[in-house]
């Protein structure tokens, strides 16, 4: 049922057709429930009356307080205009009218004592206001004045066609005064207002757009802010317990062989405690009967690959396959390896599957896995083609996810015969844990924050083209001590061509100092073909050569412990969250390891800002955060299309207590009442499925 919000904006008093439609042109507003949430993005202090001889040309927007001395009319036909002077203890200043002079001179009064509020204008070094807001002085208005003028988004167009700020205040106050509780109800129940101390809906509103001072303000905030978020909270958690009533799971109801003796026979280190708890909670989603589908957070190094292995196991246990999907052939091989060694001799088995996997070899992969006798598969995408069928898939898991569509994703889920498999998703792309939290509101997420012990951080240093001979020596004698080297130059669509010139210039640059046969190098590109890639990328990692020159297609998980020096050049070019991806390709070995940012001279004030931190800290979260901050969320990875970050007050990467508070708040209140339909969350169900409107596509994000 709409409501007076949902009225069309031309139906307020002084918006007509015209101001109407530019205001939807300019603003997207349409109705009076846009212009409510249409906030000032700043204040002008009006709580406080400056004195006339302190206004200078910059002084902006102020609030005097004087006795009006002169007016006169001065100039004839379109020049004519009015001027006054308006005078306080300490001086005089000048205001000056072009329009509505008739009304004007009728109703001012010199003599009297106004309240002016006005933007101080200077010509030929002379101040002025030109149409200040005139309120004569009188005890009542005194303390209503002295408010806090808003300031609200604007564009050139509208400040032209006479919708500057003031009129927009205007049109604000027109509709606050037209509102009644009854059409801007409160929509949260009474004891969270009451427990957080919360200002009525409305008043709220009120307060947001003409605060009388800056606790009203904070006040108000306090709650809008609160609000928008717990309804988004509110929104993410609701679409994860319909989504958990529905997808039913697998139950690992037990620990064991398998798991049990790798774990205390075969496990060639300690699991550090991050990691024992994430296999903590996969063990707990495995059992619980309904579908796990956990996002696995942890920085490069930080020991992925073991945790997957040990739900692999769990799966096994409970009579159940498992595989795990790799972007990259190179990858998929790479834990195939790893896999199988550690597996080895426990009776298990492991195949691998790519779509370099041809001929009898393939048919043999397939018929194993669908008759059972394959345990675990590792491969690339070639999983998920139809003719790849299991006979009993338990758990599947990705890794690097935000190299798979959500498509791959979805193809993986119907591998399951009866019910889809638990899935995993790992990645390495640390996301601040407020952005995680709404992003994948609808997935639980496992963090490892902590990194294997005795792990020497990258030793990080910025140089610049003048030091390019030092670089080239340190390279010397890290390869001397038997260590390998990355050179990485950036490459990115737009100016592909220049990049793959400079990757060449630089390549036959590396090969005049890098001479053979002393010299091996690698060169690793986008542009060849997979299987030449393939075939240099296994030559650096068995070792057969000394540098791997290479565009960012190393950035993902490949692991070469003996590689001690990453060399990016370019560095300026990369924004934080690659260059973290590429340095975490080094300082994966017992040895200390070394990254070289090479830029030119002149750098932005950003780019410096991004190299700096990159020299500081080895920790991807605050990495994560830095980048959040440099950039905001809107431009995150994977938040562009989904409009979930439009919010209006909230600042996910400064409002993380508050995110989590709502995010609290909000799960307990599902718990006790998971569909809304207790008497007294009528208001927020009304208010949630009102607002949802207005998201589409939720439900796109997994
Ligand atoms: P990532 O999270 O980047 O995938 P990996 O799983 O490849 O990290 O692990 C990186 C390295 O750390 C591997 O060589 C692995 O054997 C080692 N590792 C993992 N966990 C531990 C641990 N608890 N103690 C010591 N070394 C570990
Ligand atoms: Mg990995």
């Amino acid at each position: 049922m709409p409501g007076k919000l949902d009225t069309a904006i031309t139906y307020l008093k002084g918006v007509g057709p015209r101001k109407a439609e530019l205001l939807q042109k300019e603003l997207g507003l349409y109705t009076w429930r846009d212009l409510l949430y249409h906030y000032p993005f700043r204040y002008v202090d009006k709580t406080r009356f400056t004195p006339i001889c302190e206004l200078r040309p910059d002084s902006g927007e102020v609030l005097l307080r004087g006795v009006l001395r002169r007016l006169e009319t001065i100039g004839t036909g379109h020049k004519k205009r009015l001027v006054g002077r308006l005078r306080d203890q300490t001086g005089v200043i000048e205001l000056v009218w072009f329009r509505g002079l008739q009304w004007l001179e009728k109703n001012l009064v010199v003599g009297q004592e106004y309240v002016v509020f006005g933007r101080i204008n200077s010509f030929q070094g002379q101040l002025n206001i030109p149409h200040p807001e005139m309120e004569p002085l009188r005890p009542d208005n005194a303390r209503a004045m002295r408010t806090m003028a808003p300031v609200y988004p604007s564009t050139e167009k509208l400040n032209q066609r006479r919708l500057d700020q003031r009129e927009r205040r205007r049109i604000m106050q027109q509709l606050l005064d037209q509102l009644t509780i009854e059409d801007v109800p409160e929509v949260l129940p009474r004891w969270l207002t009451a427990r957080l101390n919360f200002p009525p809906r409305l008043t709220a509103f009120r307060q947001i757009h003409f605060p009388r001072n800056e606790e009203e303000l904070e006040a108000a905030r306090r709650r809008l802010k609160f609000e928008e978020l717990f309804f988004m909270q509110l929104r993410l958690l609701q679409l994860k317990h319909l989504r958990k009533r529905r997808l039913k799971g697998h139950v690992f109801e037990k620990v064991g062989d398998h798991f049990m003796r790798f774990y205390h026979e075969k496990l060639p280190f300690a699991l550090t405690n991050a990691q024992k708890r994430v296999v903590r909670e996969i063990r707990r989603d495995l059992g619980s009967g309904t579908q796990m589908n956990r996002l696995l957070q942890g920085d490069v190094g930080s020991g992925k690959t073991i945790v997957a292995l040990l739900s692999m196991l769990l799966a096994i246990d409970n009579g159940f396959q498992a595989c795990l999907m790799a972007p990259t052939e190179i990858l998929a091989s790479q834990h195939y390896q790893s896999i199988s060694s550690y597996l080895e001799g426990m009776g298990i088995e492991v195949a691998f599957l790519s779509g370099n996997v041809k001929g009898k070899q393939r048919k043999a992969i397939l018929e194993g896995l669908r008759e059972g006798r394959i345990h675990i598969v590792v491969g690339t995408h070639a999983l998920i083609e139809p003719q790849v069928e299991f006979q009993r898939l338990g758990l599947a898991i990705t890794d690097e996810q935000h190299r798979f569509g959500v498509k791959q994703r979805a193809a993986l889920w119907k591998k399951g015969k009866d019910l889809p498999p638990h899935i995993l998703v790992m990645t390495a792309t640390p996301i601040p844990r407020t952005l995680a939290m709404t992003l994948y509101g609808d997935l639980d997420v496992s963090i490892i924050d902590e990194l294997p012990p005795g792990r020497k951080p990258v030793t990080t240093v910025h140089r610049t083209e003048r030091q390019r001979d030092g670089v080239y020596d340190f390279m010397r004698q890290q390869i001397a001590l038997g260590r390998q080297v990355y050179v990485v130059y950036p490459l990115i669509e737009e100016s592909e061509k220049l990049d793959l010139l400079n990757l060449e210039q630089g390549y036959e640059a590396i090969r005049r100092s890098f001479p053979p046969p002393q010299y091996q190098i690698s060169v690793v590109h986008g542009r060849m073909k997979p299987a030449d890639k393939e075939f240099e990328m296994l030559r650096f990692v068995r070792g057969e050569t000394h540098i791997m020159v290479a565009t960012t297609v190393i950035e993902v998980g490949v692991n070469v412990p003996n590689a001690t020096v990453m060399v990016i050049e370019h560095a300026e070019r990369f924004g934080l969250s690659q260059l973290h991806q590429l340095r975490g390709r080094v300082g994966r070995g017992a040895d200390q390891s070394y990254c070289i940012l090479m830029t030119g001279y002149k750098l932005t004030r950003e780019s410096r800002e991004r190299i700096r931190i990159m020299c500081q800290t080895n920790d991807g979260f605050k990495i994560a955060e830095a980048d959040l901050r440099l950039r905001g969320p809107g431009n995150m990875e994977g938040t562009q299309q989904s409009g979930i970050l439009q919010l209006r007050l909230a600042d996910l990467s400064q409002d993380g207590a508050v995110v989590q508070q709502a995010r609290k708040i909000a799960a307990a209140l599902l718990e006790k009442d998971p569909y809304l339909s207790l008497p007294e969350h009528q208001p927020l169900r009304r208010h949630l499925e009102e607002e949802g409107k207005q998201f589409k596509g939720w439900g796109l994000i997994s």
